[in-house]
């Protein structure tokens, strides 16, 4: 067809996004021969320091932090085979309400068309078939994963001739119930996460969405005015993915932040479990123009 591979990009937050969220569809689209392209926009330096030191703890130094994400982050591309790795190297913004909303150079902190305009010109380059990002609640409410949410979709606009598929990553409800039940098997402290996220998330969900994000369809049903639920129901889920060939490799892929507490958490689960519970990914079709029927397997499909 084109003269040029076939070719994913996925947009995400923080490093280690890329594996929890689509380690799976990564090395699966990569071993089929597809081209795949990791933007990732943060640098991390609001994660965990040595020894699981908080960010404004003695002993957390963020430059440190990011250096280490950095090399976590190279890592985890070799092992889930990302071909090309685009940091965008905005400051991680930290939870909501956190003073590193607002520091200087952070991401959320950052105006929605200048990230749009970079994320754009990497578009322009790559020409992704397929584009994956969060939905407008950053999946949970995390004021980078909203960010990334929002310059994607605006720069998806600047490039409207490309990209046939978008999609926004989520979470079924039935995927999210069994998700709680070994969350607490393994002794996490896991409320089940149907409402609210973080506790102020609503502030921002309001203005300036980013665009009107596709053409809707499925993705419209989160437009409630207060804080929708993460995920969402079985039915609305649009395309699911299986990965549970290469659950394996996702595993390694977070193994590979293993400097980051919330990760070894998953850890602790073993590779069998992890794949188990995190074998299939699943997706909000927002962007098509391919015509291809739902509820669809494959994020290519209709494009080969
Ligand atoms: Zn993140």
């Amino acid at each position: 067809m084109a003269d040029r591979p076939l070719t994913l990009m996925a947009v995400h937050a923080h490093p280690d996004d890329e594996a929890t969220g689509t380690g799976g569809v990564l090395a699966r689209y990569a071993a089929e021969g597809i081209r795949t392209v990791l933007v990732t926009c943060t640098d991390g330096a609001c994660g965990d320091g040595p020894g699981g030191v908080k960010p404004g703890e003695d002993g957390h130094d963020p430059q440190a932090v990011a250096a280490l994400r950095r090399k976590e982050l190279e890592a985890s591309c070799r092992v889930l085979g990302v071909d090309h790795l685009e940091t965008l190297d905005y400051g991680d913004s930290g939870m909501m309400g956190w003073p590193a909303n607002d520091a200087p150079g952070s991401f959320w902190g950052s105006p929605v068309a200048e990230g749009a305009a970079r994320l754009a010109e990497l578009i322009r380059h790559y020409r992704p078939d397929v584009v994956v990002t969060y939905d407008e609640n950053g999946f949970y409410g995390h004021p980078d994963h909203i960010q990334a949410h929002r310059i994607t979709m605006a720069a998806l606009d600047l490039a409207p001739d490309l990209a046939s598929k978008v999609y926004w990553t989520t979470a079924p409800h039935s995927a999210m119930k069994r998700f709680g039940e070994v969350m607490r098997e393994f002794g996490a402290d896991w409320d089940e996460p149907a409402g609210a996220s973080e506790p102020d998330g609503e502030a921002d969900g309001s203005g300036g969405t980013g665009g009107a994000d596709g053409t809707g369809g499925a993705g419209s049903a989160v437009e409630a005015p207060e804080l929708p639920p993460i995920g969402l129901p079985d039915e609305e889920v649009t395309t699911w993915v299986d990965t549970s060939a290469y659950g394996g490799q996702k595993y390694d892929a977070l193994a590979a932040h293993a400097s980051q507490g919330e990760n070894i958490f998953f850890l602790r689960m073993g590779k069998e479990r992890f794949t188990e519970l995190m074998g299939i990914e699943t997706f909000v079709r927002v962007r098509d123009t391919t015509g291809a029927p739902l509820p669809e397997q494959d994020l290519f499909a209709g494009l080969r």
